[in-house]
C-alpha cells in the first residue's frame, strides 16, 4: 500500500453499530478534517481518472466532497445526482432497494451532453446500489460512463460484482 492510502485508511473511523445495530459505519470526518488526507483522497481519486473526463457526477450528501474537487481538478464539470424534491428543473428518477425500503435519486434531465465522457465519484461503495441507480440514471442521458471511483469499497457486500457486470472501469482508494 502507497503512504497515502495508507493515510487515508489510518483517517477512516469505523463506527460500530451505527446508524443500526450490526453496521459498522465507515466515518470520513477525520479524512475531510485532516489537509494531507483530504489531498490524498482527492489525489488518488484524480489519478485514477482514465484519461479525459468532462464531467464527475457526484451523490447526496458525501459524493458532493470528494467528486466537486476531483472535478475541478481534472478540468472538468461537476454534475449533482440528488434525492427526490431538490432539483428544480426537470429530472430523471431511478428508485433502488436499501435494506429496508426503498431510496430514490435524480438528475436533471439536461445536466450532461449525450455522448460527454462521465466519471462517478463517491465516498463508499457498499452494496453498489447507489452508483447502480446514478449509472441508469446517466444511460437515460445517453452520456458515456467510462469510470467509477471511491474513496472506500466495503469488499464483503460485493458491491463491486454489480459493476463488475457493467463493464464500468472502476477503482477504490482503499478496500
Ligand atoms: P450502497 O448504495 O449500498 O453502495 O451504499 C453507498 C452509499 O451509502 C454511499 O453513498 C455511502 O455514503 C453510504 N454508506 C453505505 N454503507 C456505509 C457504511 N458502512 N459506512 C459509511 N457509509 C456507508
Amino acid at each position: 500500500m502507497t503512504d497515502d492510502r495508507a493515510l487515508i485508511k489510518s483517517l477512516i473511523a469505523d463506527v460500530q453499530d451505527f446508524p443500526k445495530p450490526g453496521v459498522t459505519f465507515k466515518d470520513i470526518t477525520p479524512l475531510l478534517a485532516s489537509p494531507q488526507g483530504f489531498k490524498a483522497a482527492v489525489d488518488q481519486l484524480v489519478a485514477s481518472a482514465p484519461g479525459e473526463i468532462d464531467v464527475v457526477v457526484g451523490m447526496e450528501a458525501r459524493g458532493f466532497i470528494f467528486a466537486a474537487p476531483v472535478a475541478v481538478a481534472l478540468g472538468a464539470g461537476f454534475v449533482p445526482v440528488r434525492k427526490p424534491g431538490k432539483l428544480p428543473r426537470p429530472v430523471y428518477e431511478e428508485a433502488f432497494a436499501l435494506e429496508y425500503g426503498t431510496e430514490t435519486l435524480t438528475m436533471h434531465r439536461d445536466a450532461i451532453k449525450p455522448g460527454a465522457r462521465v466519471m462517478v465519484v463517491d465516498d463508499v461503495l457498499a452494496t453498489g446500489g447507489t452508483i447502480g441507480a446514478t449509472a441508469k440514471l446517466l444511460r437515460k442521458l445517453d452520456v458515456n460512463l467510462v469510470h467509477v471511483a471511491v474513496v472506500m469499497e466495503l469488499s464483503f457486500l460485493n458491491g463491486h460484482a454489480a459493476l463488475d457486470e457493467t463493464g464500468i472501469d472502476s477503482y477504490s482508494a482503499i478496500l
